[in-house]
Formats: C-alpha cells, sequence, structure tokens
C-alpha cells in the first residue's frame, strides 16, 4: 500500500514552511498598522452561499467547487474564495450594529477543482482583506496601498498599479447595453468563446487575449466614459487619495469584473518583471454584495491575494526572504552520565527561549558535529565526563571558529553574552 498526496495538493515542507511563516508574520504586523484584525471563518459553507456570493454563472461555481452531500444531506462546499464567507460572518453576527466600518483579513486555505499547474493547486493559500460598511473613496486608496505595501514588503518592487471604475447598478446596465451592442454588430471578428458571451456576460470579453477580439476591444465603448455623476465623484476621489500617497497608477477601462455585485473601484497589482502572467493580485468594491447574500444594503472592498503565486514571484525575481533555520547552540554529548546532565542544560537554555538540540542518535562526536553543522548552530559545545567532573566546556562558535572556555555551571549565563536574543 503507498499512499499519495490528493492531485493539485502539495506539502509544504521544511525549510519552505519558514518562508510561509515569515509571509504570515508579515502579513499580520502590516495589516495590524492599518488596524485590520483577523477572522477566521469555516472551511466549508453551505454551498448556496458561493452560488450567491460569487454568481452561478462564475468559472468558480460552475465548474471549480468541491461540492458534497454530508451526512445529514446538507449540500456542502470547501470554500474557494473568503469574500462571501467573511460577509456571510459580518452578518450573522450581526457586526454591522457595532462601530463602522470593520476592517477584517484573512489568510488561509481556499479549494478549487482545476487544473494542477505551476503555481496554481485545487487546495491553495489565500491572505485577503475586507473592508465593510463605509464607501469612502479614501477607504480604496487605504486598500490598494496596504496591498502595494504587502507586495513591497516582501522585496517586489517593480509594481504597476491598473485602475478601474466598473460604475454602478444605475449606470452598468445602460453601458453593458451600449457594449453589447457594439460586439454584437463585431460578432464576426470575435472568437467563438467571446461570441457566446456577449448575452451572458459581455464584460468578460474584455479581457480576451484572442488577436481579433483584441482589435475589437480596442474601440469598445469604455466604462469610463459612461460613468454616472456619482461613480465619477467616486473615481475621482480615489485617485485624489491615491495621489496623496504618491502611488502611481494606469487606468485600464478594461480591467472590469464581471459580476453585478460589483462596483465602483477595481484594481489590479502587476509586477512587470513577470512577463505575461504578470498580475500579483487584484480586488475592488463590492456593494452589492451584503445585498446578494443577506439582503442588507452594505458597502464593501477588498483583495485577495494567493500566498503560491505571491512565492512564484519572489522565486522569479530571486528574491531571498529573511529566513534562517537554525539553533543558537548544539550540545555534542560524550556518554550516557553526560547526555543525561546535557538533557537538563538543554531544558533550562530552552526555558530562556535559547534554540537547542542535542544527538538522539547515539552517535559519535564526528557525526554530532555534522549535525550540528547541517542545522546552523551557532555554537557548539562539548561535553563529557572529563567536563561533567571539571565543570568546565569549551564553547565554539562555529563561523568565527573562537573559541571560550567556560564552567558548566555557568552556560546560561555565558549564552546570554554570546547570543543576542533580539535576533531569535
Ligand atoms: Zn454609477
Ligand atoms: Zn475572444
Amino acid at each position: 500500500m503507498k499512499f499519495n498526496a490528493p492531485r493539485g495538493t502539495n506539502d509544504i515542507l521544511p525549510p519552505d514552511t519558514l518562508k510561509w511563516q515569515y509571509i504570515e508574520k508579515k502579513t499580520h504586523q502590516i495589516f495590524s498598522n492599518y488596524n485590520y484584525q483577523e477572522i477566521r471563518t469555516p472551511i466549508f459553507e453551505y454551498t448556496g452561499l458561493f452560488q450567491r456570493g460569487i454568481g452561478e454563472v462564475t468559472d468558480i461555481v460552475e465548474k471549480e467547487m468541491y461540492t458534497f452531500e454530508d451526512k445529514g444531506g446538507r449540500s456542502i462546499t470547501l470554500r474557494p474564495e473568503g469574500t462571501a464567507s467573511v460577509i456571510r460572518s459580518f452578518l450573522e453576527n450581526k457586526i454591522y450594529g457595532q462601530a463602522q466600518p470593520t476592517k477584517y483579513y484573512y489568510i488561509g486555505p481556499m479549494f478549487r477543482y482545476e487544473r494542477p499547474q505551476s503555481g496554481r493547486f485545487r487546495q491553495f493559500h489565500q491572505l485577503g482583506v475586507e473592508a465593510i460598511a463605509s464607501n469612502d473613496p479614501a477607504l480604496d486608496a487605504e486598500i490598494i496601498s496596504l496591498g502595494m505595501r504587502l507586495l513591497q514588503g516582501f522585496g517586489l518592487d517593480d509594481l504597476e498599479l491598473h485602475l478601474n471604475s466598473v460604475g454602478c447598478a444605475d449606470c452598468r446596465p445602460p453601458y453593458v447595453d451600449k457594449l453589447k451592442n457594439y460586439l454584437n454588430e463585431h460578432q464576426d471578428q470575435l472568437c467563438d468563446n467571446c461570441k457566446s458571451r456577449i448575452d451572458r456576460n459581455p464584460l468578460r470579453v474584455l479581457d480576451c487575449k484572442n488577436k481579433s477580439c483584441q482589435s475589437v476591444i480596442k474601440d469598445a465603448p469604455k466604462i469610463t466614459d459612461n460613468l454616472c455623476d456619482s461613480c465619477t465623484d467616486h473615481f475621482d476621489e480615489v485617485q485624489e487619495y491615491l495621489d496623496i500617497l504618491n502611488l502611481d497608477y494606469l487606468i485600464n477601462p478594461l480591467l472590469v469584473r464581471g459580476l453585478d455585485y460589483y462596483t465602483n473601484t477595481a484594481f489590479e497589482i502587476k509586477d512587470n518583471a513577470l512577463g505575461a502572467q504578470n498580475t500579483v493580485f487584484g480586488g475592488g468594491r463590492y456593494n452589492g454584495l451584503a445585498e446578494e447574500i443577506g439582503n442588507r444594503d452594505l458597502p464593501g472592498i477588498g483583495f485577495a491575494l494567493g500566498i503560491e503565486r505571491l512565492l512564484l514571484s519572489l522565486e522569479a525575481k530571486d528574491i531571498q526572504l529573511p529566513v534562517e533555520s537554525g539553533v543558537d547552540l548544539y550540545i555534542t554529548v560524550i556518554g550516557d552520565k553526560a547526555k543525561k546532565e546535557s538533557f537538563k542544560l538543554l531544558d533550562q537554555l530552552r526555558n530562556q527561549d535559547f534554540r537547542t538540540e542535542m544527538d538522539y542518535l547515539d552517535r559519535g562526536v564526528g557525526s554530532q558535529m555534522k549535525s550540528a553543522d547541517r542545522m546552523n548552530a551557532e555554537y557548539t559545545i562539548i561535553i563529557g565526563e572529563d567536563e561533567l567532573n571539571n565543570n568546565s566546556a569549551t564553547i565554539r562558535n562555529m563561523k568565527s571558529g573562537d573559541e571560550k572556555e567556560i564552567q558548566l555551571s555557568n552556560l546560561l549565563e555565558e549564552m546570554k553574552k554570546l547570543v543576542d536574543k533580539e535576533d531569535i
């Protein structure tokens, strides 16, 4: 019998887990600077939530959800994204009764039945934010700058911000009609996929990469020329706030999000060095979503970022995250008595937050030193019967080779002097 992890999933192993921990730590830190608080929602929800909250005619809902019936006969779906759950939770827990806006973030696994390929898995991880119950354009700019800061914090610096407004329930439908008419007039130049989208979801045509479609799209009516006054004002103000932060952006009228509950601001952050697949992540306003899943008129804005995708971007740019595995001290032991004494010393050191290790395979001194080397020990000390009898041992700095004779009973004090705990 031999088991493999299910297709499209993978084990995240050490030392890679250190990178994940770093990303998570940095995320907590940066989000807390902006006063976003972490929310943890269930990994699975009732299927209906995603059907309403993502949209029936999306690829996610039509093809990619892990949906099953539980033993009670309920239709359950492993969450394919985070926003619907966050809004569901906000409504269910009546958070709208508290002081607003509510600023949440989340980090965790999501599930989509997709064809696995580089950077795309069936279990993948997202971190995301949602700012709920305010339509203030300053919040749009805050969310965008937060996303940029996050990426910059990981060392991505060749970023390009694409910005658009997708209008609202008043100005978008007339625009969509206009677009439909235009696309119908140019049907013969569109790919089959786009032809079938004209009625179902014409906005999706705007991001078709087909050459012939592109030539049609180039002259298609633009949403930015068809916004109502209130959407124009909102869009202008978002730009004003971005200007205040000195954030450069590019107005991209082709940047649309197909579903009705998306409103106003849409954005994508691209990394120029990444070639064709250069969108690192995107987000936008969804003022109609709470109405869709909870009959409540509540604005919201957010973004989600795939952690696997982020790691690929870092790899593509050869950016090393500042992570280091290792121990402060490796105790090499000779003999059973020394092992037991060392075991006690380890405990005292660990209790004072020193990272320490010893041998558990009864190996010789040479093998133990190799282990110490492999696990990046900063210091080693050899303890045998002689050292115990004399209360004296030599502590060695593995990098410099410097050695120091110390009293064994003073090991903890010596370590406090040697290792800068701030670095741990
Ligand atoms: Zn509008
Ligand atoms: Zn097309």
